[in-house]
């Protein structure tokens, strides 16, 4: 696929936010749309993602955007003919300190008031849903039997794949270097094969949001952290289906994939990289006691193999959405973390409806770029 050297929009990142954000457009009637990748669609830490879909969220924007978003996935084999592999097989966070159960109280009554049906379990009625859990120490647990999980590859695929049907340009290998302006207004971008004019710029390159945003004077506090995720040989012992079950204290947590068991020691590590991610075998020795502990009859499983991947933080845990201050033609979409799978399907519908309505039609000030600028 050549690239086309004017657009309406140029998208730099083809992960599932940009992926999404190019659909909508074209969905919209922007067909002119570019989204620049610079390996391949969806390769960036989309492929690393647990596939994880939850309504539990603190704020409200937050809660509203995973309503629509599975909404989406709900009818996601009907509007883009690929099965993603959705499942409603329920989030389940495990409490063992007061202070944390008082916290998830206070989102469940707003969970709740939004429609989201989030229930507070006693640990015996956790031990039901997953009888290989170990209890005694846990004062609560918290299910949320609307979450679930989908294929972030298939849903990229999906996305891009109508985005191209109407009539968005998807170009890999190709990478944005330079961003120009001309009067504070972005008036194009420079790429690896050549430049592209357009009056719209989107930021939306996961874990390298900082470095394009360098590219227009920018510093965005997106901070990319490694996170590994194991897994284990088959592993009858524990049938599934179970919900995706996050041991809250230590971080630890797992789910099924098949026939195998998903683990996650929880980490948070700064590599000094937004790119290249090598695994760290050491991180099984923080992984085995933690998830022993929860799940004793894993002790009986193998570690098969595994991956890492870089989850873009910001400093408040809230993606960052909007137009660039300072920098007209601008719009940023990054800073999702641990979610921006899940919320892409918001993400690209909100993000549509800003760029061409003026304003999108979900009130998305908490996602505000200017947080992090302004004067306390
Ligand atoms: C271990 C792990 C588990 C996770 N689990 C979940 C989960 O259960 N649920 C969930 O919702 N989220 C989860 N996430 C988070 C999720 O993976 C991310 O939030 C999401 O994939 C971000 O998508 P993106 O499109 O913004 O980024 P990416 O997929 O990284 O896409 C950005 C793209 O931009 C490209 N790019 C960068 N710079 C340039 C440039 N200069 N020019 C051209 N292209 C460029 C990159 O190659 C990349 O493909 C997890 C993440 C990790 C690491």
């Amino acid at each position: 696929m050549s690239l086309p050297r004017t657009a309406s929009a140029v998208i730099i990142g083809g992960g599932v936010v940009g992926c999404s954000i190019a659909y909508h457009l074209a969905r919209r009637g922007q067909h002119d749309v570019v989204v620049l990748e610079r390996e391949t669609v969806g390769s960036g830490t989309t492929s690393k993602a647990a596939g994880g879909i939850r309504v539990q969220f603190p704020s409200e924007t937050e809660i509203r955007f995973s309503l629509e978003s599975i909404r989406v996935f709900e009818r996601f084999r009907e509007e883009f003919g690929v099965d993603p592999g959705y499942r409603k097989i329920g989030y389940l966070y495990l409490l063992s300190e007061e202070r944390h159960l008082r916290e998830f109280e206070k989102r469940i009554a707003l969970q709740r008031t939004l429609g989201a049906d989030v229930r507070v379990l006693t640990p015996a009625d956790a031990q039901k849903l997953v009888p290989a859990l170990r209890v005694d120490d846990l004062i609560a647990a918290v299910w949320g039997p609307q979450d679930g999980m989908a294929g972030p590859a298939e849903v990229t695929n999906g996305f891009a794949r109508r985005a191209r049907d109407l009539g968005a340009t998807i170009v890999e290998g190709v990478a944005a270097t330079a961003l120009e302006r001309s009067n504070g207004q972005v008036t194009g971008v420079k790429t690896s094969q050549g430049a592209v004019s357009t009056p719209i710029v989107v930021n939306a390159a996961g874990p390298a949001a900082a470095r394009v945003g360098r590219l227009a004077g920018l510093e965005l506090p997106v901070h990319p952290r490694r996170r590994h995720i194991f897994f284990t040989e088959p592993f009858p012992e524990i049938p599934g289906p179970v919900p995706l079950t996050s041991d809250v204290t230590s971080g630890f947590y797992f789910r099924k994939e098949m026939e195998q068991v998903l683990l996650s020691p929880g980490d948070v590590e700064d590599i000094g990289d937004d790119a290249n991610v090598p695994m760290d075998w050491g991180k099984v020795e923080e992984l085995v006691p933690k998830a022993i502990h929860r799940l004793p009859i894993i002790e009986r499983a193998r570690i098969a193999g595994g991956w890492a991947g870089l989850r873009p933080l910001t400093p408040d845990d809230h993606a960052i959405i909007g137009w660039a201050p300072g920098v007209a033609g601008f719009f940023l979409a990054v800073g999702f973390g641990g979610h921006g799978f899940q919320h892409s399907p918001a993400t690209g519908r909100y993000v549509a409806e800003w760029l061409l309505d003026g304003q999108p039609s979900l009130d998305l000030a908490f996602f505000a770029p200017e947080r992090f600028t302004r004067s306390p």
